[in-house]
């Protein structure tokens, strides 16, 4: 969210000052709405009009980030802690992340400064797929993984039916490997269901959303999505 007056100068319609004067005089609309106030806070899926002209407020970009452990999925930190726009610093415009994922997740994350995008792939109702990868205390049994592919009480609620393979075991360590793949994004989501059955996790991290997959990145790195990647995630 940004100040009204400073999303109009950033569109490049008028200077800071003479955005506050257009806002005063009753020159701007938010929605349809005349804003008076100087302090309203607009999104990026706001529709803002100067004289009833639309104000565009900026490019659309969309990236892809392999998100290392140990960063913030947010725009800004009031601990100072690095967020995962540190990773774009050449970027000017204000991309934020689709969703999130924890501090201590790595992995595949979006970011964008379409709020359309953004809203409709959060959505629970678009369900998009997402594949993780956990390290485990334990080794779950087969039993256990049906009851995570059948569905579990947390405390918001029976998750809906996931896909979970056990992909390997390390009897020494007494550790295990499992993919989950599921449609929700509730917060916290796979280390509460692996939680549930007694493994917790010890390691995580997201290796696919949709059709997208980190081939050829690294932790830290990202890249733009083609606008075919775009179009066919909508
Ligand atoms: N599930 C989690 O537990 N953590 C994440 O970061 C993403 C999904």
């Amino acid at each position: 969210m940004e100040r009204l007056q400073k999303v109009i100068a950033h569109a490049g319609v008028a200077s800071r000052r003479k955005a506050e004067e257009l806002i005063l005089t009753g020159r701007v609309k938010v929605n349809g709405k005349t804003i008076r106030e100087l302090g309203t806070k607009v999104s990026p899926t706001d529709k803002i009009e100067v004289d009833e002209v639309p104000v565009v407020q900026e490019e659309k970009r969309y990236f892809l980030l392999y998100k290392p452990r140990g960063i913030i999925s947010a725009v800004s930190d009031d601990k100072g802690r690095k967020v995962v726009t540190d990773f774009f610093p050449n970027i000017e415009e204000r991309i934020y992340p689709v969703g999130r994922l924890d501090y201590d997740t790595s992995g595949l994350l979006i970011l964008t400064n379409d709020g359309e995008f953004s809203n409709l792939l959060a959505h629970p109702r678009y369900g998009i797929k997402k594949l993780y990868i956990a390290k485990v205390k334990g080794i779950p049994t087969k039993e256990d993984l049906k009851k995570l592919e059948k569905g579990i009480h947390l405390e918001d609620g029976k998750t809906a039916p996931a896909k979970v393979k056990l992909t390997s075991t390390d009897k020494r360590k007494g550790t295990a490997i499992v993919e989950v793949t599921l449609h929700e994004g509730r917060n916290r989501q796979v280390r509460r269901m692996l939680e549930a059955i007694g493994h917790p996790v010890m390691k995580l991290k997201r290796e696919q959303y949709g059709f997208l997959n980190l081939h050829g990145l690294n932790a830290g790195e990202s890249r733009e999505l083609t606008l075919h990647e775009v179009k066919h995630l909508r």
